[in-house]
């Protein structure tokens, strides 16, 4: 019944931050070049993701918000070498069970004279659809988040809380794809913006308002047979008492990994001062028979198969890159 589908959906759309996550996931998944997002009131108000990938064929358009409907599913045998970030199809549909979603959409290369689609769902229904003009790409609107879970609006935290998360994200999502353009305004306020150069480097300093030589030393490492190593570590940036600077990727997907993190840590021995975190990103590529990943799209774990002997390479290349810096 409806109450119990509203519940489900309030299971897997926790917080505005689960919103932002998935329709970003479904810009990456359509080739989006360039992706706008914007957020107001913590979420709660509106969360606007526009961008410039492939479209939703109008015929398709009313289907969207129904459990289950996905353009990506392959066949089962497939889960193992997904292309795709999402691929059960119930993310919009959750996101629309909790409140009110409003999708326009073009396809990609049809005329600009002809008409783009766009409906509005509220409460899991489709309540309007039309017609209008519009850019290629897809803009979806969320607002009145959670209005009929009063159990989810009173478990959110503060604007500034949803906000801080909303931004983490992001970063994360600019970092994992360096060549799309990102940016992120919080009630109006410019919080991320990237050039999509397609450079980590320059990410990093876009992200954090970094001069290029202020911070970036460049890892690489390999031993060409369990890991590729990539990425930059700050020598001068370092977080108090968080962890948030710290970003991983491993075969593309980000990840959370105490040990990873610990292995980095290590590598700068004395050099960092205790309670104090680095500003780095590390992005390593193992092959993907080494890899043991739940494919759950909310997990961030990751087991790594040669995980004593990439711990390891990780403190090595962390320690080289600090000994020859002049820091
Ligand atoms: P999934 O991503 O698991 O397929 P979603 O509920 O997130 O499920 O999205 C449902 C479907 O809507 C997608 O499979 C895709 O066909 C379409 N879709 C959603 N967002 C976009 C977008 N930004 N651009 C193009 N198609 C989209
Ligand atoms: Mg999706």
């Amino acid at each position: 019944d409806a109450v119990a589908e509203r519940i489900a959906a309030g299971e897997v759309i926790e917080r505005p931050v689960s919103v932002v996550k998935e329709l970003l996931e479904n810009a990456l998944d359509a080739g989006a070049q360039d992706i706008r997002i914007e957020v107001r009131g913590g979420g709660l108000r509106l969360i606007r993701v526009i961008d410039d990938g492939y479209g939703i064929p109008a015929s398709e358009l009313a289907a969207v918000c129904i459990r289950h409907t996905t353009s990506k599913i392959v066949a089962f045998e497939d889960l193992d070498h997904l292309a795709t970030l999402g691929f059960r199809g119930e993310a919009l549909a959750s996101i629309a069970t909790v409140a009110e979603v409003t999708i326009q959409s073009r396809v990609r290369g049809t005329s600009d004279e002809e008409p783009a689609s766009w409906a509005t769902w509220r409460g899991g229904k489709l309540e309007e659809r039309g017609l209008r003009a519009r850019p290629e790409g897809t803009t979806v609107t969320v607002t009145d988040l959670f209005y009929n879970v009063p159990a989810r609006l009173s478990y959110t935290r503060a604007a500034r809380t949803e906000n801080g998360h909303i931004v983490q994200l992001v970063r994360r999502y600019a970092l994992g794809y360096a060549g799309v353009r990102f940016s992120l305004a919080l009630d109006e306020h410019m919080a991320v913006q990237t050039s999509g150069s397609g450079d980590l480097a320059t990410t990093l300093t876009e992200l954090y308002h970094l001069a290029l030589d202020e911070m970036v030393q460049e890892i690489q490492a390999s031993d060409g047979q369990h890991y590729v190593l990539r990425g930059y570590i700050g020598n001068r940036v370092l977080a108090q008492g968080s962890r948030q600077y710290i970003n991983l990727f491993v075969n593309g997907r980000w990840v959370q990994s105490r040990t990873l993190q610990d292995a980095l840590e290590r590598g700068y021995r004395s050099l960092l001062p205790k309670g104090k975190h680095p500003l780095l990103v590390l992005a390593i590529e193992v092959p993907p028979h080494e890899l043991d990943v739940n494919v759950h799209p909310a997990k961030t774990e990751v087991h790594l198969l040669q995980e004593a002997i990439i711990t390891e390479a990780i403190t090595q290349a962390v320690k080289a890159v600090l000994e020859r810096s002049p820091a």
